[in-house]
């Protein structure tokens, strides 16, 4: 198992390496290590052969790729089951990232940008692609954005400065609690809930559809910089809480790490 976890990972890394090139590697840090013995890797590493076993362009394997999940599939039982985060970032988020490689395959000057970098730039995809990176590259910043700032030992009270300016724009955590979940639920269809750092420097909670993000210029109703999102698609929670969104957000409270939403804060007041 961890013979054939090493292989894969130097096989990959390899193939990214030749498709992305020194800035993109750069860019994405940590986030060029490669995730899951589980399948999907494997597939993506096959799919860039052909059948007679020579290189195609059809599936890229990079320059964007899948980050592993910071902790185990089962660390946030009971509150997201270990089945849900296994398919929802082992299939979903991976597929954003195969679909994303496959839109920018032509695209080296786009490609070459970190996710966050290239979903503000959308201006600059060239209109028959710009709603497949849209769709895509929202799709994987928004979830590696979601692994980090839930995990294990997560929940409790907003601490930090967040926990300070949190108190200051919404009078406190139950309020700031209450809008995001209302945020969550007016959603219609899929989408996400977010708590940004505005133009004006302020908090506020605002939703986006689909994979869109606040950071979309001229697409998001409140553009801004997320500190926080919480994905209320169907795939996030329907296994184990099937209709009910709205416990799912209420228990999803429980896995949010504080400490990693204030590093997106600091880092969202700084730039
Ligand atoms: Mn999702």
């Amino acid at each position: 198992m961890n013979g054939a976890k090493t292989r894969m990972y130097s096989r990959r890394d390899a193939v990214a390496t030749l498709a992305a090139g020194a800035a993109g590697i750069a860019a994405l840090g940590a986030g060029a290590r490669l995730v899951g013995a589980g399948g999907s890797d494997g597939g993506a590493a096959r799919r860039a052969l052909g059948q007679d076993g020579t290189p195609t362009t059809a599936a890229p394997t990079g320059p964007y790729t899948l980050p592993p999940l910071p902790y185990d599939v089962a660390a946030l039982e009971p509150h997201i089951d270990t089945l849900t985060m296994r398919i929802h970032h082992d299939r979903h988020h991976q597929t954003y990232v195969d679909n994303l490689n496959k839109a920018v395959a032509d695209l080296p000057d786009l490609a070459a940008l970190d996710p966050v970098t290239l979903i503000q730039r959308l201006d600059r995809v060239p209109e028959e692609k710009r709603a497949a990176v849209r769709n895509n590259g929202g799709g994987h910043a928004n979830h590696a954005l979601f692994w980090e700032i839930i995990g294990p030992g997560g929940g409790g009270e907003p601490t930090g400065a967040v926990g300070d300016a949190i108190a200051a724009a919404f009078g406190g955590f139950a309020a700031l609690r209450e809008a995001v979940e209302a945020a969550g639920l007016a959603r219609f269809g899929s989408g996400w809930a977010w708590l940004i750092v505005g133009a004006d420097g302020k908090l506020a909670v605002t939703s986006t559809p689909n994979q869109d993000n606040p950071l979309m210029a001229g697409v998001a109703d409140v553009p801004g910089t997320p500190v926080l999102g919480v994905d209320v698609w169907e795939h996030a929670y329907y296994l184990k809480y099937q209709n009910k969104r709205k416990d799912y957000l209420a228990a999803w409270w429980n896995t949010v790490n504080w400490d990693a939403v204030n590093e997106r804060f600091a880092a969202a007041q700084g730039g």
